[in-house]
């Protein structure tokens, strides 16, 4: 038995065997073949093409069958591919031609057809090179014997381990076979880590090396709550780990009963505690779980689930999917989000030295006009099924604020010239995550109907740590001195201009932080739909002058640890929180 120590990133306990996900990039050979030997690479061609379509035909059975909608779509791309005449013709002539290998032919066929599609003016066109190298890899993969896991494919439940996991690979997790992750990368508020706590997958992040220590088949526990995994359990701490389990299962559904409660504190302010979701289907937990609205919806899920630009209409029906389901409850959709750890091939994945302060969400948006009228627009015709609130991403000053408030103008416009009705009072906010958002947001907020404060950008771009690198993870601090001065900063200036502040970064949902966001004034909390009934529980003990108090001690205080320590000793003598 071995304890290995990581980053607690979603809560909970799983006990199972691993499942080691290796993406790894395919080298392919190069070597000269025999005249004689053509009519057998053509053979080994056929026989791969054959295999990577019926896996096809096979994945797209389970997945039209199955529980994610719209993934199914751009399968029949990939195999119309695979069943084009001309592209095996053109690798039978190359094969003849320059007496290669096959995979070395096919890998140079795809990188002609790359580059032609890469030249084109047409968008939809360039959109085509994901789809073109996936089914490459897929036959490749035949090709060299290797094997290629699907995440939607896994037959039994398992404990994902894996070196890393891209944002978009972590969407096929959504109430899949995966009862447990444990990685070697990643941070608290990596877009991984957001996505299993949405699809309630305890997870533990950042642990550098267990990809070393186990293999497929091994037993651990993952131990969300502790940031620990433990490999090769013995008897007695499987037995302690199956009590615990039951007890932490006991206490949700104690927390459930609070559902039809709302957050108000003990001297009566309440607080709006809303969901943040990633994908349309999650508005059920959002409901279930007591959420007065959606305070998050991250649009970006909708473009990297689809592994391209969905269209205004497909949009359109997402966005309408989740108006309509949350009946009159606000919904908060935050316009595209890409960038940073969430790139989209062929769309949104330019190599930049520093991509986290680079070319992502609104000034991608603001320099892609098209792809942000499609949005706005497909938003502006869903707002006539709910109660829809608009929130621009990554605002850093005034005139990006204009220009996407001026966009929104014109999508509005091109509606009205179509005919195409819309809610006419559509609030619109944005998300304070830039220290310079904080600090003119006295200016800002004369703009917008609301601030919602995003903590994850907030505090990496406060401190200057990357929020998903696990080396420098003891630098993100939600409670040093800068960060929380920040908050209150944007807080006294929404209330000055008369509109609420709202948060909704990962602290919003960190019990530890509650009492604390309360005594900074904020009105509204948006979170993990699981966390809002734990967080609501406190609120409802705690007065808003007890939590000023709290706040004005911390506030006296010059460092972060004396800060964490105090506050983790005052909410526990307090309340049974479960924290590592
Ligand atoms: C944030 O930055 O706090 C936020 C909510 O947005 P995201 O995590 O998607 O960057
Ligand atoms: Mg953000």
């Amino acid at each position: 038995m071995k304890t290995l120590t990581g980053i607690s990133a979603s809560p909970g306990i799983a006990i199972g065997v691993v499942f080691y996900y290796h993406d790894e990039t395919i080298k392919v050979p190069k070597y000269t073949i025999g005249k004689v030997e053509v009519k057998s690479e053509k053979k080994r061609f056929g026989e791969a093409t054959a295999r990577a379509r019926d896996e096809l035909l096979a994945l797209k059975e389970t997945s039209t069958n199955g529980k994610v909608e719209d993934q199914s779509r751009f399968l029949d791309s990939h195999i119309l591919m695979l069943e084009d005449p001309e592209f095996t013709g053109n690798i039978e002539r190359n094969l003849e031609k320059d007496l290669k290998n096959v995979e070395w032919i096919l890998l140079e066929e795809i990188d002609n057809l790359v580059r032609r599609l890469e030249s084109s003016d047409d968008v939809y066109l360039k959109e085509r090179v994901l789809d073109i190298r996936d089914v490459s890899k897929r036959v490749l993969n035949h090709l060299l014997f290797t094997e290629r896991i699907s995440l939607v494919d896994l037959e039994s439940e398992v404990i994902l381990v894996t070196h890393n996991l891209l944002p978009s690979d972590a969407l096929a997790l959504y109430k899949g076979k995966v009862k447990g992750i444990a990685m070697d990368a990643g941070g608290k508020t990596s877009h991984t880590a957001i996505l299993a706590r949405a699809f309630e997958i305890p997870a533990v992040l950042g642990l550098s090396e267990i990809t070393q220590e186990v293999r497929t088949g091994d037993e651990v526990i993952v131990d969300g709550n502790k940031g620990i995994v433990i490999v090769k359990p013995d008897a007695a701490t499987k037995r302690r780990y199956r009590d615990s389990l039951r007890v932490y299962h006991a206490r949700e559904i104690e927390l459930l009963t609070l559902n039809d409660l709302p957050a108000e504190s003990k001297d009566g302010k309440l607080i709006k505690l809303m969901a943040n979701i990633e994908v349309p289907e999650e508005t059920e937990s959002a409901l279930s779980h007591g959420a007065d609205g959606i305070g998050l919806f991250r649009s970006e899920f909708l473009f990297l689930r689809s592994n391209a630009l969905p269209s205004e209409d497909e949009q359109y029906d997402a966005y309408s999917r989740v108006l309509k389901a949350m009946g009159g409850k606000k919904v908060t959709i935050r316009t595209l989000d890409l960038g940073g750890d969430k790139t989209l091939a062929g769309i949104k994945d330019i190599k930049e030295a520093n991509p986290i302060l680079g070319w992502r969400a609104i000034r991608f948006c603001l320099s892609r006009g098209d792809i942000f009228l499609s949005q706005l627009r497909a938003l502006l015709r869903a707002s006539v099924y709910g109660n829809l609130q608009i929130m621009f991403p990554m605002i850093s000053g005034v005139e990006e604020l204009e220009k996407a408030l001026e966009a929104l103008e014109n999508a509005k416009d091109s509606l009205r010239r179509d005919g195409i009705d819309f809610a006419e009072n559509i609030p619109v906010g944005i998300m304070v995550e830039t220290p310079s958002a904080a600090l003119t947001s006295d200016i800002l907020a004369k703009q917008v109907n609301f601030f919602s404060i995003g903590t994850n950008d907030l505090i990496q771009y406060t401190i200057a740590v990357d929020r998903g690198n696990e080396r420098i993870a003891y630098l993100y601090e939600p409670f040093h001195p800068g960060v929380l001065r920040l908050i209150k900063v944007v807080v006294d200036y929404a209330h000055a201009a008369g509109i609420p502040a709202h948060m909704c970064g990962e602290m919003a949902g960190d019990p530890i932080a509650t009492v604390i966001l309360l005594g900074l004034g904020l009105d509204g909390l948006s979170m993990s739909a699981f966390s809002i009934p734990e967080v609501k529980k406190i609120i409802r003990t705690v007065s808003i002058w007890d939590a000023e108090e709290l706040v004005g001690t911390i506030s006296e205080m010059r460092s972060v640890v004396e800060i964490d320590n105090y506050v983790n000793n005052w909410m526990h003598e307090r309340f049974d929180i479960v924290t590592a």
